[in-house]
């Protein structure tokens, strides 16, 4: 089983499924130097497109792929979908349910990071939390009337004026959250929709202060994929699946070079 991996649920179900006697090989996209160790077998880097995944699957002999990509990776499950329906691979997405407002909440939604950068572009000079990952933070760099707190696993791609950086990997207890937005005076919280429980102690700790959250929604996802919410539900489907029942997606065209 190849799991395409990048969030806490790919670490978590190559375990389970390591633990079920399941060979499986977790895929990276390379982009954290210091990635979680996991279970099973890991290989390191782009596939090389829909044609180069392609390669892989049939290389590896692979009977079934799970994407537990990230909600915003949003090339890979499109690269997923292809490849699996091409080469008759069963393919199921790991998928965690996105957070929803709460009563307090002062959300804005966003369609994605350059509506959420304009945005802040309106607005008087606020402190901001950026709670969105190294490589997205580039977005802003516009927004220079900001003060901004940048948390990220590593350094940002590309450094933001006005901005300090904080190190930090999930799961964030909610006392902690509060008392970082108190130190650095925060006025204002910027997320991706990122949905599971690891970093949602941010969203408690801005309801509990009255802070407003701008939140970006979820990038695009491939139709007509199996979609599984859990760990759990993700290991139940491979069970299914390596005893005969598949997945339903028909792809719109068979990529460039298959
Ligand atoms: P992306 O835009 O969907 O993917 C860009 C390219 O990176 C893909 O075309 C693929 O290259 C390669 N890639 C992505 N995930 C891969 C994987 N698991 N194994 C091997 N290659 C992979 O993804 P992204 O937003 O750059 O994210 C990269 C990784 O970071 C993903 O694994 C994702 O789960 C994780 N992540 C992303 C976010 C986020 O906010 N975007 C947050 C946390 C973690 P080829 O076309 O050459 O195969």
């Amino acid at each position: 089983v190849l799991v395409l991996a990048g969030t806490s649920e790919a670490t978590d179900l190559a375990g389970r499924l390591d633990r079920a006697g399941v060979e499986v090989i977790s895929s990276l996209a390379g982009v954290t130097a210091t990635p979680r160790v996991r279970a099973g077998r890991a290989r390191s880097g782009g596939f090389g497109g829909t044609a180069g995944l392609v390669g892989y699957l049939r290389n590896e002999r692979i009977d079934a792929l799970v994407d537990a990509t990230h909600p915003f990776a949003a090339v890979m499950p499109f690269h997923a979908a292809d490849a699996c329906a091409y080469a008759g691979v069963a393919h199921c997405r790991l998928l965690r349910a996105p957070w929803v407002p709460e009563p307090g909440d002062r959300w804005t939604g966003a369609a994605d990071l350059v509506a959420a950068a304009a945005i802040l572009g309106r607005l008087e000079p606020r402190r901001v939390f950026l709670a969105i990952g190294r490589q997205s933070a580039p977005a802003f760099r516009r927004c220079r009337q900001h003060w901004f707190l940048a948390r990220s696993i590593e350094p940002l791609a590309t450094p933001l004026a006005n901005c300090i950086e904080v190190r930090g990997r999930g799961p964030f207890e909610f006392d902690a959250e509060v008392a970082l937005l108190l130190e650095h005076r925060i006025d204002l919280v910027v997320t991706k929709n990122a949905g599971g429980v690891a970093t949602v102690a941010k969203l408690a700790a801005a309801r509990s202060l009255g802070l407003e959250v701008v939140m970006v929604e979820r990038p695009a996802a491939p139709v007509g994929v199996v979609e599984v919410a859990t760990d759990e539900e993700a290991c139940r489907w491979v069970e299914a699946t390596v005893r005969g029942a598949g997945g339903g997606y028909i792809p719109t065209s068979p990529g460039p070079g298959l």
